[in-house]
């Protein structure tokens, strides 16, 4: 084999890759970040769940956290068409621990303090350089082709590969691994507003779901600064139906709820209105010889619960773990990573599960705990993102009012 730059090369400095390239590096491993924006940049997805409060604690970032000022998010609160609000969710009502008070962060900041420990760590972190494709010799990922800030095309060797590359899915686009979700097809709209009505005292970092029935959903994330992320989520044909201006639709459909129009009438849109199609997958394979994905490279699901951020440094985590495994045995072969894969479905078929029951017109989470009262911990765990347990009571007592779905097979190793 020729020789190697690096015991590992990481694609994307986003919450997946920079916790996998810190942990590694903190393990004593040769790594390479490499990004191809400059931080700090711009992300959607400000809401984290308060089980992100341990891969943060692992990489010794909590204090830091507390220490930015983020917004505190002690709960999370459902708002129906009319206005009516649900009794905030806390999260310390379930678990009395720090983790119970999470943060509403500025991604830009917040990806920059977990790439910022990456390279603290030792990892050798390389901004505005894109990963253009892998190379592939004898059935093994074995480095990449990228192209240096001053568009110099080069190649990094390593006997391991992360892609951590987001919703851009380098490995899953070059190896035709991507399965869109069969149900869950939305897109997103969303924009920032200045001076929106904030809800008092404890509920004044909640994040609010607020229902369009039958259409989809907004999201209310309050923010430092007084600027609240505001975002709307809903079938293509239903939102484009009459136009195809952002701003045009959005308006539109904030008159739909009571609480979403009261709470913006206030306040003053700043900036661009933002789109996508936000449609969620999975990839066929999680991990092939040399290589293996993690947070939205292997992939997305629908933001409702804003399980994003929780699901990329949780499988940054494990992924790091796993490579590190793979490093002291010196075997980079897929079937390293069968646990990996295992694992990591059964934490996103639980969030998964929990998605296709809320938009389910049949389901409420209210008379499912009427029905179910011991069953409340579990639903919570699921919200707080303590998703990596068996939920076969929860899921059996929730077919009694919706749809839930058959496990995906894929996601597993090549
Ligand atoms: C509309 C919407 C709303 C959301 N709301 C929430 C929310 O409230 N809460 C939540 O937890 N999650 C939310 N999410 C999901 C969340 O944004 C993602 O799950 C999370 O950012 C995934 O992290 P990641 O590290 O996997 O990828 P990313 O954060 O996307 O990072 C990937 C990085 O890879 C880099 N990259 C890409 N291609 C290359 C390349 N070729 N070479 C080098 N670098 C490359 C990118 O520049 C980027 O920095 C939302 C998502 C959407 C679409």
């Amino acid at each position: 084999m020729k020789s190697v730059d690096f015991d590992t090369i990481v694609i994307g400095a986003g919450p997946a890759g920079s916790t996998a390239a810190a942990l590694l590096a903190e393990n004593g491993h040769n790594v390479a970040l490499l990004e191809k924006t400059k931080f700090p940049r711009y992300h959607v997805g400000e809401s984290l769940m308060p089980f992100c409060y341990f891969p943060l604690e692992r990489l010794g970032l909590t204090d830091q956290m507390d220490e930015i000022g983020f917004t505190q998010k002690f709960s999370v609160q459902f708002v129906t068409e009319d206005g009516s609000q649900s009794r905030p969710f806390y999260f310390f009502q379930h678990y009395d621990h720090p983790s119970s008070t999470t943060w509403q962060v500025l991604r830009s900041q917040f990806d920059e303090l977990i790439m910022d420990k990456a390279r603290e760590n030792g990892a050798e972190v390389r901004e505005l350089t894109t990963v253009k494709s892998f190379i592939e010799e004898s059935g093994s990922i074995v480095g990449v082709n990228a192209i240096s800030p001053d568009s110099t095309a080069y190649q990094l060797r390593a006997p391991m590969v992360i892609d951590a590359s987001g919703r851009d899915t380098i490995a899953q686009v070059k190896h035709k691994w991507k399965k869109r979700d069969p149900e869950l097809n939305k897109i997103a709209i969303w924009t920032y507003y200045k001076g929106a009505k904030r809800d008092p005292g404890l509920d004044a970092g909640s994040t609010t779901v607020a229902y369009l029935p039958g259409k989809g959903w907004f999201w209310y994330i309050p923010l430092e600064g007084d600027v609240v992320s505001v975002g709307i989520v809903a079938e293509r044909e239903y939102l484009y139906n009459d136009t195809r201006e952002l701003s045009q639709i959005f308006e539109r459909e904030i008159k739909n709820n009571l609480w979403i129009d009261e709470h913006l009438n206030c306040g003053e849109q700043f900036g661009k209105y933002w789109s996508t199609g936000e449609y969620s997958y999975r990839s066929e394979f999680c991990a092939t010889n040399g290589l293996l994905l993690a947070g939205d490279a292997y992939a997305f699901l629908d933001p409702v619960f804003s399980s994003g951020v929780f699901l990329a440094l949780k499988s940054g985590e494990m992924a790091a773990d796993a490579v590190s495994n793979a490093i002291t045995n010196n075997d980079f072969s897929a079937g390293q990573f069968n646990d990996y894969g295992k694992e990591l479905c059964k934490g996103i078929e639980a969030m998964r599960a929990l998605v296709y029951a809320f938009y389910d017109e049949s389901f409420s989470f209210g008379d499912l705990i009427k029905s179910n009262p011991d069953l409340r911990g579990d639903l919570t765990d699921c919200l707080i993102g303590d998703v990596f347990k068996d939920f076969t009571e929860l899921f059996g007592a929730v077919s009694d009012f919706a749809t839930v779905p058959s496990k995906l097979k894929h996601g597993l190793v090549a």
